[in-house]
């Protein structure tokens, strides 16, 4: 019997999200999270899925990713899913940042974790976190094939005019400081499922997908092949996000430290958690947002118009970058369910062959559906992102085919 189901393991600072899903047929068997790994308060959430659903909670302090994983372990054999199971064919993990070095998925072996560990400079929040969380899994089971997804892989095929920054080249090479783009697993999956919704394929279609969840990121997509995105360096860059600044004249940094006499760790924090639509009117979830506008809060209002006006350059900006475009396509927990935000991001741009039909976009669905009028030129769309299903598909691709099952058998 061939093993066939894929463990996904996304590892932040403080908490594990999982899922196992069973390749066969695409269907999710278990997921869950650990949260406030380290603190006194940790707790698991882990959900059986399919016909026996259930939900298990545990509370107490989980000391670190190695007891989170151990406690991951338990409830899934607890189900009968266990880590043991000849079923299970692979793990796969997502990283954050892969640089210009990993530009596919890649089965991890030591050499892996090296380049891993010295893209941290690039990564500092993120890549020690994945780390951690492959370390353990090898650990539990080193039998078995370990896949590193990374975030920044699908935008490696961008051109150099646009991964550059204009500064002194010889600076930029020795830092390694260029555009990386994150979110990739998500910009891959939503622009192949638009062109699926369309009835085309993926290398037919132009599209710009806008990933709008607390984190936010725009890409131009040709033909299947990331060709620009709004995410740089780090995810600082780009759209107005829930907590993070986005696009900025970068001697604010300067004016800060040297005029407010803030740290480099003071500015960092300003601009990455106590920003964006945080920063402009102290809340960062739109629902909250919708809610103070509907009760005439003027500045909610702002903290919205300053989120839509950029949202709506970077949509023009990559008309340009694309020539011809076929669709536009909401994806993310705001993309997906804040209508307000999607009609304000289209608004006015017929320009652009853009428009939103009204009935279309305030229905609520979980599925990939079309909100522009039939006789559009561009089509707008929302298509649910599925991260995890990603990370698996393309692990379980690599596993499948072979390679990985040699080196490791
Ligand atoms: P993350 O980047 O953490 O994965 P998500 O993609 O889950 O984020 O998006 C989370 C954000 O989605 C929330 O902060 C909230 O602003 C927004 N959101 C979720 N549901 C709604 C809704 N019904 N209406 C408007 N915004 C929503």
């Amino acid at each position: 019997m061939t093993a066939t189901r894929v463990l996904v393991l996304n590892s932040g600072s403080s908490s594990v999200k999982y899922q196992l899903l069973d390749m066969r047929d695409h269907s999710r068997l278990a997921v869950g999270l650990v949260e406030r790994i380290g603190e006194r308060t940790s707790h698991l959430t882990h959900t059986r899925l399919g016909e026996e659903r259930a939900t298990r909670e545990r509370g107490g302090p989980i000391a670190d990713h190695g007891a989170a994983l151990e406690a991951v372990a338990e409830e899934l054999a607890a189900d009968g899913l266990g880590l043991d199971s000849p079923d299970l064919a692979a793990i796969g993990h997502r990283v954050v940042h892969g640089g210009m070095f990993f530009t596919e998925p890649t089965v991890v072996d030591e050499s892996v974790l090296t380049e891993i560990e010295r893209l941290i400079p690039v990564a500092p929040l993120h890549n020690p976190a994945n780390l951690t969380g492959i370390r353990t899994a090898l650990g539990l089971r080193p039998d078995l094939p370990q896949v590193a997804v990374f975030d920044t892989a699908f935008h490696t095929t961008m051109p150099e005019h646009a991964a550059r920054y204009a500064i002194d080249g010889r600076i930029a090479d020795r830092y390694r400081v260029r555009r990386y783009g994150f979110h990739g697993t998500s910009h891959a999956y939503v622009s192949r499922a638009t062109a699926e919704l369309l009835g085309r394929a993926p290398e037919d279609v132009n599209v710009i997908v806008l990933h709008l969840g607390n984190g936010a990121s725009a890409s131009a997509v040709r033909g299947g092949v990331c060709v620009d995105t709004s995410m740089g360096l780090t995810p600082l860059e780009g759209l107005v996000m829930g907590t993070r600044s986005g696009d900025m004249d970068p001697a604010v940094i300067f004016h800060l430290r040297r005029v407010g006499g803030m740290s480099m760790d003071e500015i960092d924090t300003l601009l990455n958690k106590r920003s964006g639509l945080f920063g402009l009117c102290g809340d960062n979830d739109m629902r909250e947002i919708q809610r103070r506008i509907d009760a005439g809060d003027a500045q909610a209002k702002l903290a919205f118009d300053v989120y839509v006006h950029r949202l709506r350059k970077y949509i023009g900006a990559y008309c340009a970058v694309l020539g011809r475009v076929d669709a536009v396509v909401f994806t993310a927990g705001v993309g997906e369910n804040a209508a307000a935000v999607r009609r304000a991001a289209i608004e006015g741009l017929e320009l652009f062959g853009l428009a939103v039909d009204e009935e279309r976009n305030a229905v609520r669905s979980g599925e990939a559906r079309l909100i522009s009028p039939d006789s559009a030129r561009v089509a707008v769309a929302v298509v649910p992102t599925d991260e995890e299903m990603e990370i698996a598909t393309q692990t379980y691709a690599l596993v499948a085919n072979g390679t990985a099952l040699e080196d490791h058998s």
